[in-house]
């Protein structure tokens, strides 16, 4: 069995008052597609926000490529890894948000194009290259001059991944990717995500709310429910086969 890439060891989240998340445990192995699912507000965005080191713990570890994220010092609450180690980190991991969070003034290729000169300092020609064949993988080979708000919600999501897999990270985080999208629209973006489970490598961790999807990509689904993860399993069990009673609840409502 493969180490895993990521672990989390009784992670807690509170936000002021509001425990949100109660004990994480969770080992991703390399090549791993999970998906988690479960209740707007169970703490799903926040276990992948804390990943890509845009909250802290309260309590616990996030262990990264085997680097602690973040270290408890006695007495003194959460010490943060250093901004040089957070960085290495952060490039191992590529995030999609519900927001495609594109640089609106920029063409569809510079979006891809100048993370890779600016942050990973690679030769203007090399990622215009690479910037393309991206592109071309996610079918917008014909967008490279395009602007964001020339292009379909659908289009813009199809970006963003190509715009977080040049950087080719290890790990890929899909926080509710189809969720603000017409309908018509949610299966050109999914058709891109099997198409990444299928063929590439890297880890996969998809926070989603469309069950058939999970039941076909996924190796294994957390269903999160109130700050715990309250099932765990191959997709099928969890979907198809668990009597938790709030499980059921909540499948019935999205599917
Ligand atoms: P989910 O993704 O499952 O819908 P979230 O992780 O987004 O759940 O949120 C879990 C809970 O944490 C919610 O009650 C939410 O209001 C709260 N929360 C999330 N982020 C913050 C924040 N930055 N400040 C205060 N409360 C937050």
């Amino acid at each position: 069995m493969m180490e895993p890439i990521v672990q989390y060891k009784d992670v807690h989240k509170s936000f002021g008052d509001v425990h949100v998340l109660k004990g994480i445990n969770l080992d991703i192995r390399p090549t791993e597609k999970i998906a988690i699912i479960g209740p707007s507000g169970s703490g799903k965005t926040t276990i992948i926000r804390l990943l890509m080191t845009l909250e802290e713990p309260t309590e616990g570890d996030i262990i990264v490529d085997g680097q602690n994220l973040w270290k408890m010092e006695s007495g003194k609450g959460m010490k943060k890894a250093s901004e040089k180690h957070l960085g290495i980190v952060r490039n191992d991991i590529g995030m999609v948000f519900q927001h495609f969070n594109l640089f609106p003034h920029k063409t569809i290729l510079d979006n891809c194009v100048v993370p890779l000169v600016n942050v990973r300092k690679m030769k203007k020609s090399e990622a215009v290259e690479l910037s393309k064949q991206m592109l071309d993988r996610v079918g917008l080979g014909d967008k490279y001059e395009s602007y964001p708000t020339q292009l379909s919600g659908g289009q813009k999501q199809r970006v963003a991944m190509a715009r977080a897999l040049v950087m080719k990270p290890k790990i890929m985080l899909f926080d509710e990717v189809t969720s603000a999208l017409d309908p018509e629209l949610v299966g050109e973006v999914l058709e891109v995500i099997r198409d990444l489970a299928d063929n590439e490598d890297m880890a996969m961790v998809l926070v989603t709310h469309e069950m058939d999807f999970a039941l076909e990509v996924a190796d294994r689904v957390l269903f999160l429910d109130e700050g715990v993860i309250a099932e765990s399993g191959t997709a099928e069990e969890v979907i198809n086969e668990s009597d938790n009673p709030r499980l059921q609840d909540f499948l019935r409502r999205f599917r």
